[in-house]
């Protein structure tokens, strides 16, 4: 009849329609099986190809590993468990993971979709969309706040985490930790004398000392004002005490470009104790750092 003809014409528009616009969306929609014997395939996947290059669909249809391969090993377990729990209890879908391109590029994907108890296991409904550029930019909060503007390096807060990350593996592993806290000496007079700039670049250039004077795997920050901070990890105190010297005779023999003008520093060292909390470490390093003043300045002074 002709009514059936013009509503079926209409269903197969808009079913165009809509097949058009899902190729165009920056994302994909899909529907993913999970079988109760474990088997896992997309019967329904749509969207923007640039999500999964190189995967053919069609396979997918069939077999979801063509794409789960391409999953970060790091994330791989988390998304499974992901799905298991969205089964098993039957809540939203909503996880992120990094997917590896052919061209080796990672772009990060986020999926949610919405479960549905199917005879035989689970299908959900969802959505996929490439959030790289978000995380890129989370990453680069995240690094800003981690930063001290003036110098680049570390700032307390980030020393903070670090210290305690370090101090929990030196706790399990008993391996040696140590910490030095280095303070400019006279710092007032120099900026009195030469100016708030100058001091600016005095306190740049030393940051750079401290920064060629160390290994990778030892962090430097500024506390604050002309408080700097070196962490030591799987260094002893027999060890850093000699490296904090050599620190402090390159700062006292550098060229900070003041005329007749000597910039030095006083530092503390001490070493974590097993058990010990991260106040404690810094409060004894600080104990050395107020020796190191009292005695006149210029000198490294450890507190065992
Ligand atoms: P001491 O040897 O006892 O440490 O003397 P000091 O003068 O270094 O110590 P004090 O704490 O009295 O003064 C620290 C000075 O550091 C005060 C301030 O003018 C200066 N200062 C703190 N932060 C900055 C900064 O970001 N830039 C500059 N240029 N100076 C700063
Ligand atoms: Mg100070
Ligand atoms: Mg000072």
């Amino acid at each position: 009849m002709p009514s059936d003809t013009s509503a079926l014409l209409e269903t197969l528009g808009s079913l165009e329609q809509l097949k058009k616009m899902t190729e165009r969306i920056p994302g994909m929609i899909f529907q993913f099986h999970r079988s109760a014997s474990g088997r896992m395939r997309f019967p329904y996947l749509a969207g923007s190809v640039a999500l999964i290059r190189g995967v053919e669909r069609r396979l997918l249809a069939d077999d979801a590993h063509h794409a789960f391969d391409r999953v970060d090993p790091e994330d791989f377990p988390r998304l499974m468990a992901a799905i298991e729990r969205s089964a098993k209890n039957q809540t939203p879908l909503a996880t992120q993971f990094r997917l590896r391109q052919p061209d080796g590029e990672v772009h990060w994907i986020a999926a949610r979709a919405q479960p549905e108890p199917l005879g035989n296991g689970t299908l959900w409904h969802g959505l996929m969309l490439d959030i790289s550029e978000q995380i890129a930019y989370q990453a680069h909060l995240r690094e800003l706040s981690d930063t001290d503007e003036l110098t680049g390096l570390a700032n307390r807060r980030k020393l903070m985490c670090r210290l305690d990350e370090e101090i929990s593996l030196s706790n399990r592993h008993s391996t040696p930790l140590s910490l030095m806290l280095i303070d400019l000496d006279h710092f007032k007079r120099i900026n009195d004398t030469w100016g708030h700039l100058q001091g600016d670049q005095v306190l740049t250039e030393l940051a750079g000392l401290c920064t060629d004077a160390l290994r990778e795997e030892d962090l430097v920050a500024r506390l604050g004002g002309e408080e700097f901070a070196i962490m030591l990890p799987l260094t002893p105190l027999s060890r850093c005490q000699p490296l904090a010297e050599r620190l402090r005779q390159s700062i006292a023999a550098h060229d900070f470009g003041i005329t007749q003008g000597r910039v030095t520093v006083s530092i503390g060292v001490a070493e974590h104790r097993v058990g010990e909390s991260r106040d404690v470490l810094i409060e004894r390093a600080d104990r050395g750092l107020y020796a190191a003043k009292h005695r006149g300045r210029n000198l490294v002074i450890s507190v065992e």
